[in-house]
């Protein structure tokens, strides 16, 4: 950890254990006071400033109706921006009509910026493919072509499961060009998975590949198809698209199954698109599933749009003439449709795009890529941050990385140790790091700094967004004062929140507006801290009461994961006779370090007593080989509370590797 940074003022600092007892409020318990101000070079560049701020406070509809304006190109404009006479049914831009797909591709190639490079793909065996806005912009409007030849109509679900190749984009981008809606699946999901979405949207068209690469090895995604589909008539599909990727044999249902390159690639190049109405469903997509059953979530098309290109915009400080932009999110998750396949797009950056894993064929592939690209923004998760710090510095230090100019983080909490190794060890200590709070839910992100006005502070998401209302408050639904922890709400609507749950408008409301009068909220806990700043503590669901005092699950994983020998760390509240909960923590131990047993333990015990206060010390601390996560890498604490109250762990099915739990389950009877 660098504690001679310049512009950091001191370590996170240990702070007695005082009780929070305003109502149900957490317990605001870690003190970070290190910030780093953007550097007046980056000042002087920045392509949004703070007048944003200023013009959205004053008027906050007339902000975004700028910005709708401003970032897209609508085929007839609307009447008014915002009609919130039904809540929480909210219509944005009503009246207008826009096209996703021309707004991402064709205006780009009308304004002269055919030859500019949209995607640079790079597969995980190192096959290499580089598509121009001219290039990307003829391959939608013949997979449109394609789609519309096999009966897709305005309003029709196509789902999509593919790895993270271009045809991903491409397909749901033509999606978007002919109104239809997409449903992605996560290409790791099982057919059973699969099945149930493909059910609940009703699909017509299933476009899928082959198969794809994990680790140097090829595997399988159209068997999953067929397997979903097995029962004829049971279902709604009736044509599959599948994209060649790895060449592995295929069952063939003839009449059923189409290759891409037979279709799209026969198909027009000319195509023209056609404004749909403003609130026009662009896409479902299922949440991740880190807290039980994933919700199939709506999106509409202008303010969902709006608000990506915005926040692409003014998030990563995006400069499409010149900057390198990478999201590493794959595109199953909500990241992968807003920060991949829409917002670059419509804001004309150039971005690669990687099919594999980081460590295929060897540790240091993601360095390698954005030396050889010259990334200049990079968009990722903890959750990957915290595997290279595991690893050990020394494999991305062996690249030059000195093109980027933007770190970004999203999923979780960044634990300040993480995200000071993110800015130093990839950032040369001079990136600004913003860390993103958003859900699929909201669209786009919500909480973030700007980085070329905010001074960052590690571990914080820090301030709402221009436009954006979020609010921590009491369960009372009034507001925390600074240096207070609460419940995480919104109190306005945002251009791109959700619409509802597919085909549930009653469930929308009850799982997002129920708690709290006139006000949104999705589970997250989060305190203000002196300066006014935003930090996420964790689901409310996982905060623990011990002996009164409401703790936050994330305070005390950071608290433990700033310990050196500590890579990654989980906590739960486990039922307890005499304190109603007992902390139980999980960690990983970091490459070098050495497993002492009792000793390791009780230093970290120590650790967390004198970082937060010795109420928050775990009582039982396991050093685990692996922590259970959702595909989209998210800890699911849920699992590790089954683990640590003695039962048998529950639903995993949305679990990345179900041989954790048995890894971890053969690492406590040693
Ligand atoms: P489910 O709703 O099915 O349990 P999920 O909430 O994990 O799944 P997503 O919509 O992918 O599904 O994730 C959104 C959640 O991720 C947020 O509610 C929050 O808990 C967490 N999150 C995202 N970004 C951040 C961040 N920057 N800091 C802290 N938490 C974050
Ligand atoms: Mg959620």
């Amino acid at each position: 950890m660098s504690q001679d940074t310049p512009g950091s003022t001191a370590t996170a600092t240990a702070a007695t254990a005082q009780s929070d007892q305003q109502g149900d409020a957490i317990s605001n318990l870690l003190h970070e006071n290190r910030t780093f101000a953007p550097s007046p070079e980056f000042v002087a560049d920045a392509v949004v400033t703070a007048a944003d701020y200023a013009e959205a406070d004053a008027d906050r509809p007339a902000f975004w109706a700028r910005q709708a304006r401003e970032l897209l190109t609508w085929s007839k404009d609307f009447t008014e921006t915002l009609d919130w006479s039904n809540p929480p049914f909210a219509k944005w831009f009503v009246g207008g009509e826009v096209n996703a797909a021309y707004n991402a591709l064709d205006r780009h190639v009308e304004n002269g910026l055919g030859d500019r490079v949209a995607i640079y793909f790079e597969g995980e065996p190192g096959d290499t493919r580089t598509y121009t806005y001219a290039q990307l912009t003829d391959e939608v409007k013949q997979a449109a072509n394609a789609f519309e030849s096999l009966g897709v109509e305005k309003g029709d679900r196509v789902a999509v499961y593919l790895p993270m190749i271009p045809e991903a984009v491409i397909t749901l981008l033509a999606c978007a060009r002919i109104g239809a809606v997409h449903s992605v699946v996560f290409g790791g999901f099982s057919a059973e998975a699969l099945r149930s979405r493909i059910d609940d949207a009703e699909a017509k068209l299933v476009v899928t590949a082959d198969g794809t690469y994990r680790r140097g090895k090829p595997s399988a995604l159209k068997t999953a198809v067929d397997e979903a589909l097995a029962h004829e008539g049971e279902h709604t599909v009736q044509n599959v698209v599948v994209v060649k990727r790895n060449g592995q044999n295929v069952d063939w249902h003839e009449g059923r199954d189409h290759w891409w390159d037979d279709t799209v690639g026969q198909a027009s190049a000319q195509h023209t698109a056609v404004g749909h109405d403003s609130e026009h469903p662009l896409f479902i997509l299922y949440t991740s599933g880190t807290t039980g059953k994933p919700k199939g979530i709506l999106h509409t098309t202008g303010g969902y749009l709006t608000q990506g290109a915005y926040t692409h915009k003014a998030v990563f400080d995006l400069h499409p003439e010149t900057d390198v932009y990478w999201c590493t999110a794959d595109v199953g998750w909500v990241t992968g449709h807003s920060y991949v396949a829409y917002a670059p797009l419509i804001n004309g950056a150039t971005q690669v795009m990687y099919e594999g894993t980081p460590d295929s064929p060897h540790q240091g592939r993601w360095w390698e890529i954005i030396e050889k690209y010259k990334v200049s923004i990079l968009y990722t998760a903890p959750t990957a941050i915290r595997t290279f710090m595991k690893w050990g510095r020394e494999i991305p230090d062996k690249y030059d990385l000195s093109s980027l100019r933007v770190l970004g983080s999203v999923g979780e909490s960044i634990n300040p140790e993480a995200w000071m190794w993110y800015r130093d060890v990839i950032g040369a200590n001079k990136t600004p790091i913003v860390d993103t709070w958003w859900q699929t839910e909201t669209g786009a992100q919500m909480i973030a700094p700007l980085p070329g006005v905010t001074a960052t502070k590690p571990g914080s998401a820090q301030t709402p967004l221009p436009g954006i209302a979020v609010d921590v408050v009491d369960e009372m639904g009034e507001s925390v004062p600074n240096g207070h922890g609460g419940f995480l709400v919104i109190r306005e609507p945002w251009p791109a929140m959700l619409r509802g749950i597919w085909g549930d408008p009653e469930r929308f409301k009850d799982t997002y507006w129920s708690r709290f009068e006139d006000m949104y909220f999705a589970g997250d806990g989060a305190k203000k801290d002196e300066d006014g700043d935003i930090w996420l503590l964790g689901r409310v669901d996982d905060v623990m009461n011990v002996s009164g005092h409401r703790l936050s699950t994330t305070e005390i994983e950071s608290a433990l994961v700033s310990h050196p020998a500590v890579a990654e760390a989980a906590v739960v509240g486990a039922a307890d006779e005499t304190t109603g909960q007992a902390v139980v923590a999980f960690v990983i131990l970091r490459g070098d370090a050495v497993d002492s047993g009792d000793a390791i333990v009780q230093e970290l015990r120590n650790h967390v007593g004198k970082e937060i206060g010795p109420i928050a010390k775990p009582k039982t601390i396991l050093v685990v080989p692996e922590l259970p996560k959702t595909r989209s890498g998210k800890i699911m604490r849920r699992l590790l509370k089954d683990v640590a109250e003695g039962r048998d762990p529950g639903d995993a099915t949305t679990l990345a590797d179900n041989t954790v739990m048995q890894q971890i389950a053969a690492s406590l009877r040693k």
